[in-house]
């Protein structure tokens, strides 16, 4: 490989909060490294499209605060096929790009990963999604954020709560992986947290509701989409008819949970995966996904972090268990 003279950055996938403090920062470190930085739109689909255009320091002034992403993002099928991709590096080719970053998800890096087998173009990935269910990273830019909407969102939904002595369901994202569920949970306060990784998550909401039938009080039930036993709306109505005498509501959080300004936390750990991207392609490194562990930062094979399943510590179940009235992991 030789030496690195212009990169592409992209987004890709779903959107996360602090996606642009992540390209500002690759976009910066890059050019202070003497690199031209083109900024490729709409994910895999600009690259096929070949909508691209050179990003200067002032393109990427005022971003950091904005949720959302300035070079937008979309799932692109035609990247899923050798042709499609075949198109992608010709493009990038011709614009003489000779490594590219890519901020995602798994899916994003699937892509990447086959782009790096196929053709002699470096790939490195920063993970960017709110549902942290990435391995080889402790957090994934935007998850933070979602913790803290979320908990805005469940203390307002407690108010009304308790002023009408309801109990709410709250379904918030997280696609397969309760990590958004269980520390939104522990965070708010919620009194049963349902997550996909354990088991018999339905029957505990269902003990909870017995136990709460003789006290008659308020509550919230935090369900992560992804459970077997359906959605948040599916399971409040298949337990409404068994508890008649409660009065059982539903508020799927939803897309309110992607948006918004990027924590302090997301824009810093967004600042310090984009600089190291940067570095990674100017030591040739290739197919691999910034992660940082322990306040390091790690180099995660791409398909490492693709294959491998971030699981949710034993011991944050445990510390959930012990104070939840019906923490997920309770026996
Ligand atoms: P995320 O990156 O957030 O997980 P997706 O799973 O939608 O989001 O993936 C984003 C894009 O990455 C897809 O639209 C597609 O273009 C590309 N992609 C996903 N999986 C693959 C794959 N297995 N091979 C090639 N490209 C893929």
């Amino acid at each position: 490989m030789g030496k690195i003279k212009t990169i592409g950055v992209l987004t890709s996938g779903g959107d996360a909060p602090g996606m642009n403090a992540a390209i500002r920062a690759v976009t910066r470190s890059a050019i202070h490294s003497g690199l031209t930085v083109y900024g490729i739109k709409r994910g895999y689909q600009g690259m096929i499209d070949n909508d691209m255009e050179i990003l200067n320091s002032e393109s990427v002034s005022g971003i950091i605060q904005r949720g959302g992403t300035m070079l937008q993002t979309a799932r692109c099928k035609a990247f899923r096929t050798y042709e499609g991709r075949e198109v992608a590096y010709n493009n990038l080719k011709a614009r003489e790009i000779d490594g590219v970053v890519v901020i995602g998800g798994d899916g994003s890096f699937s892509g990447a990963s086959d782009m790096v087998q196929e053709f002699d173009i470096p790939f490195i990935g920063i993970p960017g999604t709110i549902d942290n269910d990435l391995y080889g990273t402790d957090c994934t830019i935007g998850y933070d954020t979602c913790l803290n909407t979320v908990i805005e969102a469940v203390d307002k939904i407690r108010d009304t709560a308790t002023s009408h002595n309801r109990i709410f369901f709250v379904e918030v994202m997280g696609r397969e992986a309760g990590f958004v569920a269980i520390n939104s949970g522990i965070a708010s306060g919620a009194e049963v947290i349902m997550i996909p990784e354990e088991p018999n998550q339905m029957e505990k909401a269902r003990e909870f509701l017995s136990e709460r039938a003789r006290k008659n009080k308020s509550s919230i039930i935090l369900v992560a989409e992804g459970l077997e036993d359906g959605s948040a709306l599916q399971i409040a109505e298949k337990l409404t008819p068994e508890f008649p005498q409660f009065d059982i509501r539903v508020s799927i959080l939803g897309h309110i949970q992607r948006g918004g300004a990027p924590s302090a936390r997301d824009r810093i750990l967004a600042s310090r995966m984009g600089v190291a991207a940067v570095d990674a392609l100017l030591d040739n490194q290739s197919a691999a996904m910034i992660g940082i562990v322990n306040d390091e930062i790690m180099y995660v094979p791409l398909n490492k972090s693709v294959k491998l399943h971030k699981k949710i510590s034993r011991d944050l179940i445990d510390l959930a268990e012990g104070i939840c009235t019906f923490g997920p992991g309770r026996k």
